[in-house]
């Protein structure tokens, strides 16, 4: 199946993160359905009540503890491929139990970060003499340097998304409701190939000027400026994001001043991107344009978010994180200006690191788009 990497890649992948567990000096890694176990494995499995839970061990051992009737589903994911031992357990055994049983009665082992409390409390009563941390620790390094497949699934992504505001041109009408427009939009998110719409946000006029800002009954003005943020999950499990801005007719003076300061501050981060520039500084590329033109206190959020398996993901591209940026890093660079009671705009692409600078995924004009 085409919508998942080969199994050559996840033996791989999950042979790094056993020797990173091992580095760490963790005696295993637990995790239960969510992105790092499909990263991991290719499985896709529901977050259930019922106890899933990939134990890798340092030394590459793998064992899945799975409910028995989910037993034929992890079989046939990836799973069965990868000489994980997939061990069930029955509707009257502990799982947590079972899980105790195969790591060390005293140690440290790391918890996948999305883990549920309940099932991280009753892995602490099953392994009392066992500390627990974050996996995210291991596999942050991992899962933030995409692979040759991740970059693939993330262009396919971008390209679909893409294709779906080239559209938006026809459904953004003065007299429609942003709702109305929301709708045309979601239809399209999964013509063009998503799996899944994540969100949608059409704020008009004065709405733009909150950055999450969904839909409401709001009827568009004429003049309005709009800003058209969407976003959904590929069949590979993948994200898009991309934010474009649109003027419904001509907007006033002072917005298209503003844009032009916001559409600059878009390219210096952008073009500020290299192996080696911390995510805190890409941020400062696109915070100093808008600041130095006046609007400094209208931008206010970070700069951009890693993407993958997940929409909101390492790197935070953000005052204070002085990460590297490094070769194969995904993240949006997504500079807004916000002026409260009127309007608000926003330019987001995704980009890729390479050794020569970002490469951007989104590939739509970044002019303000009259429609
Ligand atoms: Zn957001
Ligand atoms: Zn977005
Ligand atoms: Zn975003």
């Amino acid at each position: 199946v085409s919508d998942r990497p080969d199994a050559s890649v996840l033996a791989r992948r999950l042979e790094r993160a056993a020797a990173a567990t091992g580095e760490h000096a963790l005696d295993g890694l637990l995790i239960t359905p969510g992105p790092d176990l499909t990263y991991l494995t290719g499985y896709r499995a529901l977050p259930l009540e019922r106890l899933t839970c990939l134990v890798l061990r340092g030394n590459g051992e793998a064992v899945l503890v799975v409910p028995r009737l989910e037993a034929p589903a992890a079989e046939a994911s990836a799973v069965g491929q990868l000489g994980i031992d997939v061990l069930a357990w029955d509707e009257t055994e502990s799982p947590f139990a079972l899980v105790a049983s195969l790591l060390p009665a005293a140690g440290t082992v790391g918890v996948d970060d999305a883990m549920a409390a309940a099932k991280v409390l009753r892995l602490r009563e099953a392994m009392p003499k066992t500390r627990q941390s974050l996996a995210s620790a291991v596999l942050r390094h991992l899962r933030m340097r995409k692979d040759h497949a991740e970059i693939e699934s993330l262009r396919q992504a971008g390209a679909a998304i893409d294709r779906v505001h080239a559209g938006v041109g026809e459904w953004l009408r003065p007299g429609r409701t942003e709702a109305e427009v929301g709708r045309d939009i979601a239809d399209a998110i999964l013509a063009e190939g998503h799996e899944r719409v994540d969100f949608v946000i059409v704020a008009s006029g004065p709405n733009g000027a909150s950055p999450h800002h969904e839909l409401s009954e709001r009827v568009i003005q004429p003049g309005d400026p709009v800003v058209v943020d969407i976003g959904g999950t590929m069949p590979s499990g993948y994200c898009s994001d991309s934010t474009r801005t649109y003027a419904v007719g001509e907007p006033p003076v002072h917005f298209t001043t503003s844009y032009a300061v916001l559409h600059e501050a878009q390219a210096r981060a952008v073009g500020h991107v290299r192996p080696g520039v911390t995510a805190a500084s890409v941020d400062t590329a696109a915070r100093s344009v808008i600041a130095e033109a006046g609007y400094g206190d209208r931008f206010i959020h970070r700069t951009g978010h890693g993407i993958g398996l997940e929409t909101h993901e390492e790197p935070y591209i953000v005052a204070g994180n002085d990460e590297p940026v490094d070769v194969g890093m995904a993240f949006s660079i997504e500079p807004g200006i916000y002026t409260p009671g009127q309007h608000g705009a926003r330019i987001e692409d995704i980009v890729v690191v390479t050794e020569h600078g970002a490469q951007p995924l989104n590939l739509r004009p970044r002019e303000l788009v009259i429609v």
